[in-house]
């Protein structure tokens, strides 16, 4: 079955939401404009039950089918915050909040997970009940773990779960997935290196942090070419770096160091977590200073489970008539959090030719909406098929 009719008549309608919500971004957890909306929205459509505050702004909806002979649960994520950074769109509906932007499409996202329930709770054409999931704070405040927390799954009875992101680049409305590791886990690394600062003249009453930091630098990329093996994927890559000093004749006491490790399983991650503290504290005991490694790991990897993802892709060919093999990327998406939880799979859709995601001239593709939501709908009712 292509594109449903009633969402090509519910267009209009769906991109008008996707507009508001563009309009008004909000960052984080801070969403309680768009939670609102959502949760109005949903009570409107008549869903059976609409709770708000889970993992604090997230809200849920469940929608029964004519019949539920099997208890059959599942669940549909859409994400609804924007990222901290100025809109050089020029548009007319243009974020009106200086400094927040919805320039990752979860505008499109909520919008298309809206447009979805409102079909399914006027047709119910299905055997079990559909939750959908609207959660704050993807960019970098773990929503969906909060939501997870909070008891998402058990207390909605969840058994499976699935979500969708646009992307750029890839033509305008079409798919693509993969079974297995799609996107990476996302680590944090902050390490202090201690020395002796001192007069620039006099380096050898030093113990330089300087020279030290320019060391353990090249040394780390060492891990990802020398210690990983090279058909597997990571990423380390130092984003910052700083010390002590200000000023052009002094040897600095201090320095930091941070950036971020991208893995594709938790083998990979284990490995250069345990190499980046070896190689630093080998390349610090060697000229002499001390440091510190705070390691932090912010994200999982996001694994598309087999039997979800031929189903996520059957639902994609139904819909737009074909499903390509996606690429693992080394950016994150906290909906492994809930993949953690239950089974389920992630997958991307065409966002046409548009500037890429995070970028400041990003606009999510309205074409797309009747595409994504009548995937999300295809998905209700092939995993519970009308008694
Ligand atoms: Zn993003
Ligand atoms: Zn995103």
């Amino acid at each position: 079955m292509p594109v449903r009719n009633r969402f090509a008549e519910l267009h209009p309608e769906i991109t008008a939401w996707r507009r508001d919500i563009h309009q008004n971004p909000e960052l984080l957890y801070d969403t309680h404009r768009t939670s609102a909306l959502v949760a109005e929205k949903l009570r409107e459509f008549g869903c059976d039950e609409v709770v708000t505050g889970i993992g604090r702004t997230g809200v849920v909806g469940a929608i029964k089918g004519k019949t539920d002979t099997q208890g059959r649960v599942i669940g549909l994520r859409a994400d609804m915050d924007a990222l901290p950074m100025q809109e050089q769109t020029g548009l007319d509906y243009a974020s009106q909040t200086p400094g927040a932007m919805h320039a990752c499409g979860h505008d499109g996202h909520t919008a298309m997970v809206l447009g979805a329930a409102k079909y399914l709770a006027e047709t119910r054409n299905f055997d079990g009940t559909a939750v959908v999931i609207f959660q704050p704070a993807e960019e970098g405040g773990n929503g969906a773990e909060a939501m997870c927390r909070d008891g998402l799954m058990d207390r909605f009875g969840i058994q499976e779960v699935y979500a969708m992101h646009n992307v750029p680049g890839l033509p305008t409305g079409q798919f693509a997935i993969r079974s297995g590791p799609l996107l990476a886990a996302v680590d944090e690394f902050d390490i202090h290196l201690d020395g002796r600062g001192g007069h620039a003249a006099k380096p050898h009453e030093t113990v330089d942090t300087t020279v030290m930091l320019s060391q353990l630098v090249v040394a780390l990329q060492t891990i990802v070419a020398r210690n990983t093996d090279p058909t597997l994927q990571a990423v380390l890559s130092v984003t910052s770096v700083e010390t002590s000093s200000t000023a052009f004749n002094v040897i600095p006491q201090s320095a930091r160091v941070r950036g971020t490790v991208r893995t594709h399983s938790n083998e990979m991650r284990d490995l250069v977590e345990r190499r980046l503290t070896e190689v630093t504290q080998g390349v610090v005991a060697a000229m002499g200073g001390t440091a510190r490694v705070t390691y932090t790991r912010c994200v999982p990897v996001t694994i598309n489970a087999e039997a979800p993802t031929q189903h996520a892709e059957a639902a994609a060919i139904a819909v737009g008539g074909s499903c390509l093999e996606a690429p693992m990327v080394m950016g994150g998406e906290d909906f492994s959090f809930m993949l953690q939880e239950r089974p389920g799979a992630f997958i991307v859709l065409g966002n046409g030719d548009s500037a890429g995601l995070h970028h400041p001239e990003y606009d999510f593709n309205d074409e797309i909406i009747p595409i994504g939501c009548s995937w999300f709908a295809e998905m209700v009712e092939i995993r519970m098929p009308a008694a």
